[in-house]
Order: structure tokens, then sequence, then C-alpha cells
């Protein structure tokens, strides 16, 4: 059975990957990708923010300061940001308004979790540390 994240066959455990998809991942996806979106889906955190690359990897980002500035907003959509219109209680979803233009890669990763038909990175932004 091979990985429905990484591809690469799974040699150890299996785990669903809920919420990207619905199919089995590897015990590495699992723990990098699997689980912290779970968690922060909970909504325990409330002072990062979370990033979907189009590479599939993920990232938690922390603001500066108390919030983040709209310079590191662009720093984490690579320009000017746009809100995207998907609703998540209690936070905002943005990306790169230019993304199309720019021929960015499409974002199969925001897909899988959340539906989206987005390009480029997608920063999913707790409104606690949105300015
Ligand atoms: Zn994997």
């Amino acid at each position: 059975m091979t990985c429905s994240l990484c591809n690469k066959e799974i040699l150890g455990d299996s785990h669903n990957a809920h919420p990207i998809g619905n199919e089995e991942c590897c015990s590495e996806c699992n723990s990098s990708r699997v689980i912290p979106l779970r968690l922060f889906l909970s909504g325990i955190y409330q002072n990062k923010a979370l990033v979907l690359n189009p590479d599939n990897s993920i990232a938690f980002i922390k603001p500066r300061g108390t919030a983040f500035e709209l310079d590191e907003l662009q720093e984490q959509v690579k320009g000017y940001i746009e809100v995207y219109p998907l609703r998540i209680p209690r936070h905002i979803v943005l990306v790169n308004e230019e993304g199309l233009i720019h021929n960015m890669e499409f974002n199969n990763l925001a897909s899988r979790v959340f539906g989206m038909k987005a390009v480029g990175p997608v920063m999913i932004c707790p409104e606690a540390i949105f300015e």
C-alpha cells in the first residue's frame, strides 16, 4: 500500500489521513501533517497561523508581535494578500491575490482539506492575531 500523501510505500503502520482525504497515510505523514492539522483545526492554537504549501507541506507561523503585520502576511503568501471566501470559525483564510497571474502551483493540500480551489500558499490565521 502506498501513502496517499507522500506516495511512498507504507512500511510500518498505516493511519487514516483525515482531514487530508480519507485514505491511508504513513506514520511520518501522520505525525508531520495529519496530527498537527487536526490539532490546529480543533482551535486550540490561537497564537499561530497555519500555512498549507503547494508542495503538500505544512508550517505553523507565529507573528513577530501580538498580531501579524501586513508584511508578515505577504511573506507567507509570497505576494499581495487576498481573503479567500471560506468560513472557518474564528479564522481568516488568506491566499496570494495574483497567484494565477504568477502561475503558482495548485494547492492540492488546501483542496483536499477544505475543498479550496487555490494556487500558491494558503494561510489560515486565527482572528486573534490578525489585525
Ligand atoms: Zn506518507
